[in-house]
């Protein structure tokens, strides 16, 4: 019964509003733009005013969600204040970036995330831990009367696919390959979503695979593997920066290693820190302690300093 309340609070009041602003989190994935696109779809079915907006680019991966909806830079965002605000995946208010005070300043705000991090800074909050957020939008758009079409589809197979790192990880349960099922009945379109997500890659995004191995190290007897990328890498092999997403799996993929750690720098002497472990540590409170968060198995934060002493700094933490 618990869990139905946030459930029923979600569902009234997407029923009952008709101006919502969605928004995904910063450096967007493929479950919270996939997870945004398809609700923006079921808004719309039920003939609903709706807007959809992130902060940052959509990855060249995830273009096709662009022929589904428009999703609005921070600052060409048409107004400021809508009836509803949804945030989807957004695990706390930061995670929000440029987005933050659009959210904040609407009548009624709506959380809807699978983070066990999530702050529910939202006015009503339905966290529910999922393998991906897809998932509980799935969940959602059924329970708002809106039919599953194949466009909907696709964005929800994009959500939980990328997710569960294409349905392998330990997240991944009977109810998240039927719902994959399902997707595929709904008419996703599997092969071309996978073609366009998994192989198809630039020759900057190849390259920069190289240099990422490059950087690799393992400490505390081969338990902790780190690797890093500089903005000079990305520049000098002509890759952008989503093309660093998956390559901290080179680094949880190497037998024996526990904790990964990957080190993408950003401007302004920051760098986004990514943590994968592989059986018992829990990076959500490695990242916690760092004032990010995520998941027991994948997790994340932000730090100050140069790439040198942010990597040094998250492998003395992990050891
Ligand atoms: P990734 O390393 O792929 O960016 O993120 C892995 C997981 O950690 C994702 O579930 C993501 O939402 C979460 N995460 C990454 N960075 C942050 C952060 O700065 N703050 C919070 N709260 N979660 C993060
Ligand atoms: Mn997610």
């Amino acid at each position: 019964l618990q869990e139905e309340r946030p459930m029923k609070k979600i569902i009234d009041s997407l029923k009952k509003y008709d101006d919502f602003l969605l928004v995904s989190h910063l450096s967007p994935d493929g479950d919270t733009l996939g997870s945004t696109a398809a609700l923006f779809l079921a808004l719309k079915q039920l003939g609903k005013r709706a807007v959809a907006a992130v902060d940052g680019a959509v990855p060249d991966k995830l273009r096709f969600l662009n022929d589904y909806c428009e999703f609005c830079s921070p600052e060409v965002l048409s107004k400021e204040e809508f009836e509803c605000a949804v945030a989807i995946d957004v695990a706390d208010i930061p995670r929000l970036g440029r987005l933050k005070d659009a959210f904040l300043a609407s009548e009624h705000t709506l959380v809807i995330d699978h983070h066990p991090t999530n702050t529910e800074f939202g006015e009503y909050n339905l966290i529910d831990c999922k393998a991906s957020t897809g998932e509980v939008v799935m969940e959602i758009i059924d329970s708002m009367g809106a039919k599953i079409d194949d466009r909907i589809a696709n964005c929800l197979y994009a959500a939980v696919s990328t997710d569960t790192g294409n349905f392998i990880y330990s997240s991944v349960t009977e109810e998240t390959l039927k719902n994959a099922a399902r997707l595929r009945g709904c008419g996703a379109d599997i092969p071309r979503l996978a073609a366009m997500i998994y192989s198809e890659r630039s020759l900057g995004a190849t390259k920069i695979i190289g240099r990422g191995i490059d950087s690799l190290s393992l400490f505390s007897n081969g338990r902790i593997a780190a690797l890093s990328i500089s903005k000079k890498d990305i520049e000098e092999c002509g890759a952008k920066r989503e093309d660093t997403d998956s390559l901290i799996n080179y680094a949880r993929e190497i037998k024996g290693v526990e904790i990964a750690i990957f080190v993408n720098e950003l401007s302004g002497g920051r760098a986004k820190v990514s943590l994968r472990s592989n059986e018992y540590a829990d990076v959500a409170e490695f990242a916690k302690r760092f004032g990010g968060g995520g998941h027991v198995h994948a997790a994340g934060y932000t730090d100050n300093g140069s790439v040198e002493e942010i990597r040094n700094r998250a492998v003395e933490y992990a050891a």
